[in-house]
């Protein structure tokens, strides 16, 4: 009998889980057929309410359903992560607890990985419902992605993708203190079968991505998967270089044909506060990337286990 394992990261989804649990399970019969068992990881990632003791219910009336408690909250990279680490199965798919990666989909997904994909990937082609601003940002970032990253990140791309036990080790054995999954699935490769299905809204609770949450996320993407803001950085400072050299030509020359003193003071003013401006932007980007460097290097773990039943 081979094994289907479910991960999905809860952080304060108290009113979802069992209701994700119903429909999760609604596919008993076809993995059945398969000779595939199910299995459940809830990834209690340091909620603050009752999301420990709903599941805790359910694993005393299953024994598929298991519960991996994080000591605070380490954000869904982590539990994703954790999931991976702890899941069995020879098959892995991450879900959202909301419901908006809706689980009756897994059998159309298993039925591409018979054909012979390792991994079936889920994208949403709208963003219905979801605040303009949100969507308007979500676009530039991806649009940025394409050009500055060699890694294939999707535009819409969920986090709710089926995948066989080699793509899971592979994607394991990335062992980096700032994840970004969007591009670490992208980076490691395979065969991928994209599904695209429309946007459903969150069915209780919640986002609990805020604006600022998701641009700081955002960034991590860039910075994991990109070195073009410094190149970008390099580039402007050959370009100040070369115009300052075309300037002092410029003054030079002026001075020796027209005889005319360097005047100005309030031109001289704007100029090196423009190039202190790019200086410390470029000091910056330079920053970032040192910023997660050092994180890196101090090897943290990913997360801390408070309780695993
Ligand atoms: N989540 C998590 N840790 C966090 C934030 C979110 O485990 O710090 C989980 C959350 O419980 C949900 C999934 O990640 O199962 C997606 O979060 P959410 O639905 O809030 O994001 P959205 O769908 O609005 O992008
Ligand atoms: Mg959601």
């Amino acid at each position: 009998m081979k094994r289907l394992s479910g991960i999905v990261p809860c952080y304060n989804e108290e009113e979802n889980i069992v209701d994700f649990y119903q429909e999760f399970m609604k596919n008993e019969a076809f993995f059945k057929e398969k000779e595939i068992e199910l299995e459940l990881w809830y990834i209690n990632d340091g909620s603050r309410d009752c999301t420990a003791s709903e599941v805790k219910k359910l694993v005393q009336k299953d024994s598929r359903v298991h519960l991996l408690s994080f000591s605070r909250n380490f954000g869904k990279e982590a539990a994703i992560y954790a999931g991976m680490e702890k899941a069995k199965g020879d098959y892995v798919v991450f879900l959202d607890a909301d419901l908006q990666d809706p689980p009756s989909l897994l059998p159309e997904m298993y039925r591409y990985l018979e054909q012979g994909y390792d991994s079936v990937a889920t994208r949403r082609v709208t963003r219905k419902g979801e605040p303009p601003v949100r969507s308007f940002f979500a676009r530039i970032f991806y649009r940025m992605m394409k050009k500055i990253s060699k890694t294939e990140i999707m535009d819409g791309a969920r986090d709710y993708r089926l995948m066989t036990r080699q793509v899971v080790d592979a994607i394991l054995s990335m062992p980096e203190y700032n994840r970004f999954s969007k591009g670490i699935f992208g980076w490691v490769g395979f065969e991928t079968k994209w599904l695209e299905f429309e946007n459903i809204e969150r069915k209780k609770g919640e986002t609990k991505w805020s604006f600022w949450k998701l641009f700081l996320y955002s960034l991590d993407g860039v910075t994991a998967f990109s070195t073009a803001p410094l190149a970008f950085a390099a580039f402007m400072g050959v370009l100040f270089c070369l115009a300052a050299f075309a300037l002092i030509i410029f003054t030079i020359v002026r001075k020796a044909i027209f005889g005319d003193p360097t005047s100005g003071w309030p031109s001289l003013v704007c100029i090196i506060s423009l190039i202190s401006g790019v200086q410390l932007f470029c000091l910056g980007i330079v920053g970032q990337y040192l910023a997660k460097t050092y994180m890196e290097v101090k090897r943290r773990p990913i997360y801390l286990v408070k309780e695993e039943i």
